[in-house]
């Protein structure tokens, strides 16, 4: 078998403040080839932003701590290159695709101005003419007509300004894309059209996104493996139809596809997991979901639960050990 694009083994990652530690990531291992979506999954708080800024080492500073772990990608273990050989990654092989395009797109310069930096700054094309020319390919495959390359941020739509994120994204034609929670900030219509233009630029561009929601319809829609995050941890992964259609799933994920409605069943009320995502910095005992857990035995209070592969569907549980 190949080498998958990304593996990240054993990550562990803190945030140290004077006040606080904050456990954010806690042993987390994953990974995706070539062409793959991956659907990072979990509540507010459980980690998942984290990983996504590790792998393109753009933790903060003094607060961000890698502890243990390894991040390969292409070949090369990303935790251990310098800060110009990791320059040379972000946004050439490795571009990020923020919630908020707001925060993302530099107000002052036209869209245009801005693909075209990208494209300047990681690619050989030199020539105006050159550039300008991929500019218009590269907003013609996200839906929005070259001619309005002069235009500013300000002058788009929410959904408009999304796509114009994406096309800064996939200006030099990543191998990897890293979205999280693409669409949350925009209208359900919308939504559902940025990710169609995803989902077709992903099989045009045969990039692999690791995709961050909290959304499981989007992980079904968009993605072949799923990761579910809690506290910290992947409480259980593999490809989607497995972890999808399994009738032994972890808690936690039964939690969510518990919260979503139904539009075939006769279900009066959802189910809501109940509870709060537990405090990073003060960390149960045992299984961490063992505050909020339905299913939780004696054991669960005490002893950590070991992770169970059936086949490459796993599940971090007491229930199936
Ligand atoms: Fe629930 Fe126990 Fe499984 Fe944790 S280990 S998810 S507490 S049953």
């Amino acid at each position: 078998m190949s080498e998958p694009l990304l593996r990240i083994e054993d990550l562990w990652v803190r945030y140290q403040t004077e006040r606080a530690t904050n456990y954010a990531v806690n042993g987390v291992s994953l990974s995706l080839d070539k062409g793959e979506n991956l659907g990072l999954v979990g509540e507010t708080g459980a980690g998942k932003t984290t990983v996504a800024l590790s792998i393109l080492r753009l933790l903060p500073q003094k607060t961000g701590i890698v502890d243990r772990g390894s991040i390969w990608f292409d070949g090369q273990e990303l935790l251990s290159l310098s800060q110009s050989d990791m320059r040379a990654i972000r946004g050439n092989k490795i571009s990020m695709i923020f919630q908020d395009p707001m925060t993302s797109l530099n107000p002052v310069l036209t869209v245009g101005e801005q693909i075209a930096e990208v494209i300047m700054l990681h690619s050989s094309k030199t020539q105006k003419h050159e550039v300008q020319q991929r500019v218009d390919e590269i907003l013609q495959m996200v839906g929005i007509p070259a001619a309005r390359k002069q235009e500013y941020p300000h002058q788009f739509s929410g959904g408009m300004k999304q796509r114009v994120v994406i096309a800064i994204a996939i200006a030099c034609n990543p191998m990897l894309l890293i979205a999280d929670e693409p669409t949350t900030a925009l209208d359900v219509t919308i939504q559902a059209q940025v990710l169609e233009m995803m989902d077709a630029l992903k099989r045009t561009l045969q990039t692999s996104m690791l995709l961050i929601t909290h959304d499981l319809g989007i992980v079904a829609q968009m993605c072949d493996k799923v990761a579910i995050m809690y506290s910290g941890e992947i409480v259980e992964y593999g490809r989607v139809e497995d972890v999808f259609e399994a009738t032994e799933r972890h808690p936690y994920t039964q939690g969510l596809f518990g919260s979503i409605p139904s539009l075939t069943g006769n279900v009066r009320r959802l189910n809501p997991i109940g509870g709060q995502m537990t405090d990073p910095a003060n960390l149960p005992a045992g299984c961490k979901f063992h505050p909020r857990c339905p299913k939780c035995m004696e054991r669960c209070k005490t002893e950590e639960p070991a992770v169970v592969d059936r086949t490459g569907h796993r599940i971090k549980c007491h229930l199936y050990t």
